[in-house]
This record gives structure tokens, C-alpha cells and sequence, in this order.
């Protein structure tokens, strides 16, 4: 039995979904899927068929799939050095560093290299805390925004503002105040003497891909001036090009003081990084903060090999122009059946907002279908393709979506609205 499960030689993927269900703990969704490759736009499961992938490993996979050049930077580096330790200096991660203070625009930024978003965020939190506290004592709160997403470690978690995903692990630690996403006045409210940092996403992902408007952003640079907290981005899912900047915040009129990476930093090696900016920079003390697997060489080497991609391929500029063909594709779905009420988002970061609660069945159907999607509200779909999908990649994709949609309407006995105003007209 053992024998069979450990070995892909000529087996379908069903003994590997039976190893799964008895061996992986119960955190993830129940799936019959094994992907076994990719390559670009397409992951290949273990019976050979390809998938469109207009997910990326939830915006991980920005270059794609095995992209050659993150690929030999890895192969390179593991046979170069793999780990030294953080007593010591390497190469990559410095060099990483580097590049990014120069695409942030922050002449005196410093980086703390982590492995994940929520590792990262970890170290924005105990940052903030630590310069708050050199304000005074109980500098130490937080303040987060409603349907945020920042982690699942305790404190990322309690920052994360949805009570849903708290309910199983009460009582948590208490620092956390948080707001409505759109409620600049009870943000100017929230923060005060003891708020040592605002945490925000410019555009929540997790929450339903909602981009914050200018108004909040602008409403929490000025409580953070006044109060002497730090403006936090987390940029895990919108950084490092997702939404045709190098950063999210650089489309809009605020600069924070700490901005934390990760996702698609090392196209699906582990890292993440949180970098700071002013004083913020130099607000951890040495033995505050530490971490093994921190700026490791090989992880260090792919996310340099991610930033050379980006440049060398212009693919800022091809996120605006892949990103309008899915916007008029939906505009005109959306014009002929009324079924999509908005595509939100910015980049090839996309909600498609639906006009019946039915994502999750249209993800569903899309996976018939072979094309991965995912639903982050029970009516928006997320949509985050290769940075480098193709034209005919996106075309494919709004052709199946376009099927699944309508499919998952008349599933769920609604009619297609623009159906509906002919009848009753
Ligand atoms: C995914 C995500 C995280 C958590 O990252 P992990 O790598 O899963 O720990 C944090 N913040 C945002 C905005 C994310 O999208």
C-alpha cells in the first residue's frame, strides 16, 4: 500500500487524493485534484491534463509556471549555497534588499527578509510596536480595517478583520481595533495615543478584492501623522507588479512607512520581506527579531530572478493591457446578459462581481472545465492570471467563464436579469 502511494510511476491521482484524506490534516479544502507540472499559463495534473491557471497559485506564480529564469536562478544557487545562517552575510538577499529599496523609491529603507506574508506582517506588527514604545509603554495597538486579510499566525490573524475566521481560537490578545473598509471618520476615530500602527491592504484581496478609496488612504496617512503611528501597506498579494505597479501604493497619493512582500516575491519559492522606511527602519534592535530561513540564498536568488523578469519582459505594461481585454470581455458580457454587475480591482488583481450569490459554483464549473478561478465572496470571483497570460490564454478564459456564468444562473433557477426586464416589461 505504502509502496503505491509513494511512487508516480503509473498510477492515477486517486491514491494520492486516499494518502490525503488520511495523512494531511483537515485545513484545506477537500480536493480531488494533484497537479503533477506547469509550464506558463498551465499547471498539468497527474493523469496529464492541462489547466488553464488564472488563479497563480493565488497570486504566487506572476511569471508563471517553471519560468526558465527563476528556474537556473534556483538551480544555480542550490548549487552555489543553500543556507549560511543569519550570523553571517550572503549575496542574494543582500543584493535583494537593494533592489527592493530602489523600486519602493526609499533611499534609507531597511528589509527584514521572512518567508510568508503572514511572517512578514509578523515582523511589521512587533516593528510597530517597538517604535511605538519608544513614544511610551502602551504604544502597542493596532488598528485594521474589516474585511482585511493579514495572516494566520495569532497576531496576523487578529489583525485580520473577520470575526469568522477569530470564533475558533477566543480569546485572542486584545490589541487590535478595527474599522469598517470605508469609514474614513471611524478610522480618524480609531486611532489615538496608544496606536502604534494602521495596517492596510490598498486593495483587499482575501476580503472580496476591494481597492480602498483615496479618502481612507489619505484619512489614515493624516491619523498616523497626527498620532505618531506607522502607515502599514501589506502588499503580500498586490506587490512586486500584480497590479501593474511594482506596488500597489504607487498608484496612489500615500507613501506608508513599512510595506510588507511576499506571494508573488519569489514566483512560489518561500519568502517574504518587510521593509521600512524613516525611523521605522531602524526601530528593531538587534535579538528583537530573528528568524532561520530568513533572506535564504535560494529563495533570495528567485525573487531576484522575479524583479530581472518583470524589467526584461516589460510586464508592468502588459498587466494594463491584459487586464483591459478581461475588463471589455466582462463590459460585454455584463452589456449582453447583465449577470456580472462590475469587475473591480486593479491590474490582474480582478473581482467579477456577480448579480447572483453563484461564485462558488461558477468556480466550480471553470474547473470542469479546466480553468482555475476562485471565489472570495459568494458573489466575486478573483481572477489573478500569470502576469505574462497571453491574449489567446485570456480570451479561452473569459470564453469558459463567459459559459460557466450563464450555466451556474440558470443552475441556481435565476434568470439572466437583462432576461428577466424583457419578460416583465
Ligand atoms: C496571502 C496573504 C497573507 C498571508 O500570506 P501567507 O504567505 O499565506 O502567510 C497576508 N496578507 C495578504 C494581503 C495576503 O493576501
Amino acid at each position: 500500500m505504502s509502496g503505491s502511494v509513494t511512487r508516480t510511476d503509473g498510477h492515477s491521482g486517486d491514491a494520492w487524493v486516499a494518502l490525503a484524506r488520511q495523512r494531511i490534516m483537515r485545513t484545506y479544502p477537500d480536493t480531488d485534484v494533484v497537479f503533477a507540472s506547469g509550464h506558463g499559463s498551465w499547471l498539468v495534473d497527474t493523469d496529464g491534463v492541462e489547466w488553464l491557471d488564472f488563479l497563480s497559485g493565488i497570486a504566487v506564480v506572476a511569471l508563471g509556471h517553471a519560468h526558465p529564469a527563476v528556474t537556473r536562478a534556483v538551480a544555480e544557487q542550490a548549487a552555489t549555497l543553500v543556507h549560511a545562517s543569519n550570523l553571517f552575510l550572503t549575496t542574494p538577499a543582500l543584493e535583494l534588499a537593494e533592489r527592493l529599496a530602489v523600486l519602493a523609491g526609499w533611499p534609507d529603507a531597511r528589509v527584514f527578509f521572512a518567508q510568508c506574508g503572514a511572517t512578514a506582517n509578523e515582523a511589521a506588527i512587533k516593528l510597530a510596536r517597538r517604535h511605538g514604545k519608544l513614544q511610551h509603554r502602551d504604544k502597542v495597538r493596532i488598528v485594521t480595517l474589516e474585511g482585511s486579510f493579514h495572516g494566520r499566525t495569532l497576531a496576523t490573524l487578529e489583525a485580520t478583520g473577520q470575526a469568522g475566521k477569530h470564533a475558533p481560537f477566543m480569546p485572542l490578545a486584545g490589541f487590535v481595533d478595527t474599522v469598517a473598509h470605508d469609514d474614513p471618520t471611524a478610522l480618524t476615530a480609531a486611532v489615538g495615543a496608544d496606536t502604534c500602527a494602521v495596517l492596510l491592504e490598498v486593495v483587499q484581496g482575501e476580503g472580496g478584492v476591494r481597492p480602498l478609496d483615496a479618502q481612507m488612504l489619505a484619512g489614515a496617512r493624516a491619523a498616523c501623522d497626527a498620532h505618531g503611528a506607522l502607515l502599514m501597506v501589506d502588499e503580500v498579494q498586490t506587490g512586486v507588479g500584480r497590479t501593474g505597479s511594482w506596488f500597489a501604493f504607487q498608484q496612489t497619493d500615500i507613501v506608508p512607512d513599512v510595506m510588507t512582500l511576499a506571494k508573488a516575491l519569489g514566483n512560489g519559492l518561500p519568502i517574504g520581506a518587510c521593509i521600512a522606511r524613516g525611523p521605522a527602519a531602524d526601530a528593531l534592535q538587534p535579538g528583537e527579531h530573528a528568524t532561520t530561513f530568513g533572506g535564504n540564498p535560494v529563495t533570495a536568488a528567485a525573487a531576484l530572478a522575479v524583479l530581472d523578469v518583470i524589467e526584461s519582459e516589460g510586464l508592468l505594461d502588459s498587466v494594463a493591457t491584459r487586464a483591459a481585454q478581461l475588463r471589455t470581455g466582462f463590459a460585454d458580457l455584463a452589456a449582453a446578459t447583465g449577470m456580472v454587475l462590475e469587475v473591480r480591482g486593479v491590474g490582474l488583481l480582478l473581482g467579477v462581481v456577480l448579480a447572483a450569490p453563484v461564485a462558488a459554483d461558477v468556480a466550480q464549473r471553470c474547473r470542469a472545465a479546466r480553468l482555475v478561478v476562485n471565489a472570495v465572496a459568494p458573489d466575486v470571483l478573483r481572477l489573478a492570471p500569470p502576469l505574462n497570460v497571453s491574449i489567446e490564454e485570456v480570451d479561452l478564459a473569459l470564453e469558459i467563464l463567459g459559459t460557466a456564468i450563464a450555466e451556474a444562473f440558470t443552475a441556481a433557477g435565476v434568470p439572466a436579469p437583462h432576461a428577466t426586464a424583457s419578460r416583465t416589461s
